[in-house]
């Protein structure tokens, strides 16, 4: 999993800027699961109970070198960005020579950066395979960003019910989570069982707890019965 560092930047008052880096690990081991445990009654027995999300799942994107050639989609079989790095020719899902098309469909090789009509050339003495290129700019090979896909990391919580001498830990299904999500355990309906809200960028999902489980969708009260009339209560929450 990439690591993602992010910089936070804090005003004082007095005039003082107080900088801060911080770096947010993504990577194992899984910095900062203690704070995404969830705490909450499951089964109204009064008793706290405890919920530990499934891993962060994520659109997996990555920076690589890649010949200017390279499509978005493959020509053959519609394959999102079926070429991975400056070395591979081939679609990574029907196996066909790319290159090799490109090379005899001239027309359509466009520089993967700026569009432009490639053309052959055979002098960059840094990638000696790589004959079509982008002679004003780019060259043969570019620095890209591409989507690898998501990586679905499951929507499968543990839940440790709480006995009052100890833990039964069970399994349920509930919702996978992202990153930046944020997620709140609270009775929202008032039938002393602990539902999950999770907030995901602008959108709001309430899954309430029906008999001690977790409902994976919620078939009635949308969301907005609770959370858009009271955003301060919201912010609050965690
Ligand atoms: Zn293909
Ligand atoms: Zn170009």
């Amino acid at each position: 999993m990439p690591c993602k560092r992010f910089c936070l930047q804090c005003v004082r008052p007095f005039g003082k800027q107080l900088h801060l880096s911080v770096r947010f690990y993504r990577c194992s081991p899984p910095v900062g699961l203690l704070q995404k445990v969830k705490f909450g009654d499951l089964n109204a027995d009064g008793k706290l109970d405890i919920l530990v999300p499934p891993n962060d799942s994520y659109q997996d994107i990555q920076y690589v070198e890649l010949p200017v050639w390279a499509p978005h989609n493959c020509p053959y079989c519609d394959g999102s960005e079926p070429i991975t790095d400056s070395y591979s020719i081939h679609c990574r899902y029907c196996g066909i020579d790319l290159k090799l098309y490109y090379e005899q469909n001239p027309y359509n090789a466009s520089c993967r950066e700026c569009g432009l009509q490639l053309q052959t050339c055979y002098n960059d003495p840094n990638y000696p395979g790589q004959s079509l290129c982008c002679p004003p700019t780019h060259g043969s090979v570019i620095l890209a960003e591409i989507e690898m896909g998501y990586v679905d990391n499951g929507n499968q919580w543990s839940c440790y019910i709480n006995t009052g001498k100890g833990f039964t830990a069970t399994t349920q299904n509930i919702v996978n989570v992202e990153y930046d999500d944020k997620i709140t355990v609270m009775d929202m309906n008032r039938d002393g069982l602990s539902d999950l809200i999770q907030i995901r960028g602008t959108q709001a999902k309430l899954y309430l707890n029906s008999k001690g489980t977790i409902q994976s969708s919620t078939p009635v009260s949308p969301p907005s019965t609770f959370l858009p009339e009271h955003p301060v209560l919201c912010l609050r929450m965690w």
